[in-house]
């Protein structure tokens, strides 16, 4: 195989026996590792790593010094950049990445949390499809009582996935809220807010979309295993949302938020 010249991922192309010395893989490899780091971590053109970070660039993916990756601080801002010395745990920007691989439409999906791992199962998807915040919500027949450290480990996951699905923004994971605080929080003149319904005679999300037009920002909203009571569902109304239907199927709780998305992202992407 040809000698890979790529400036950026010296170590994964040959081991992907992957030719990437044509000229336009020089400054910009669409294969380099990405690593996600929060802006504080940026000084000057400078990246101080984390230990876990560090950990992962040089046991784990074995660069060297010298050797590249994309770096990205979660708010759109991506460069190239080149592992400093091994021992000093820093990184230097080398120049910033173009790329825009985001929806064109702010979409926070707000997620009644399911049992168990649900809320995992349905974040790291939904991060790669686009999502742009995840809302978890405590609804009247929600079961699960999350533990404070696990927004922590949900934002883990949501990081991971959107360094692998070559997202520009991190989306973020806010803190639970009860249905009730959700409503009054996000209802307003420049938010559509949709609910997703079951068994209510309620237009198709893409169809709804098409006829009143896309919003600037939206918020998606979907129920737990038992549903949305009927008060909530009446709540919803009264503040503004507007019941929609995903098909003639009931999907799980941990499917609807995916389904949801890949409906809209269809919509927008095609
Ligand atoms: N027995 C519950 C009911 O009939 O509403 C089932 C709830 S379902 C397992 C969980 C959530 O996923 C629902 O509250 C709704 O938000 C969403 N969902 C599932 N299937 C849907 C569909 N076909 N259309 C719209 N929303 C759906």
């Amino acid at each position: 195989m040809p000698e890979a010249h790529c400036t950026i991922c010296p170590i994964l192309h040959p081991r992907l026996g992957i030719d990437f010395s044509g000229e336009k893989f020089l400054n910009y490899c669409p294969m380099a590792y990405r690593l996600v780091v929060a802006p504080e971590q940026i000084t000057d053109a400078t990246v101080m790593l984390t230990a876990s970070q560090r950990h992962y660039l040089q046991r784990v993916l074995r660069l060297q010094r010298g050797d590249g990756f994309m770096v990205l601080d979660g708010g759109g801002g991506v460069w190239r950049a080149q592992l400093n010395d091994l021992d000093d745990g820093t990184a230097q920007l080398l120049e910033a990445v173009s790329e825009q691989n985001e929806l064109p439409l702010a979409v926070t999906l707000a997620i009644a949390l399911p049992k168990g791992s649900g809320f995992e199962e349905i974040i790291r998807p939904c991060t790669e499809l686009g999502a742009t915040a995840f809302q978890p919500l405590l609804t009247e027949r929600t079961l699960l009582k999350p533990s404070p450290n696990k927004l922590e480990r949900w934002q883990r996951i949501v990081t991971e996935a959107a360094e692998q699905s070559e997202r520009q923004w991190l989306p973020p994971v806010a803190p639970p809220l009860t249905f009730g605080q959700f409503v009054e929080e996000v209802t307003g003149p420049e938010t559509l807010a949709l609910l997703c319904v079951t068994r209510r005679n309620s237009p198709m999300l893409g169809a709804y979309l098409k006829q009143s037009g896309l919003p600037a920002q939206m918020v998606l909203a979907t129920g737990p295993e038992g549903g949305w009571t009927d008060q909530e569902i009446a709540l919803a109304i009264a503040k503004g949302f507007q019941p929609v239907s995903l098909g003639k199927r009931i999907l799980r709780a941990v499917t609807a938020p995916t389904v949801a998305l890949a409906q809209l992202t269809a919509l927008l992407e095609t």
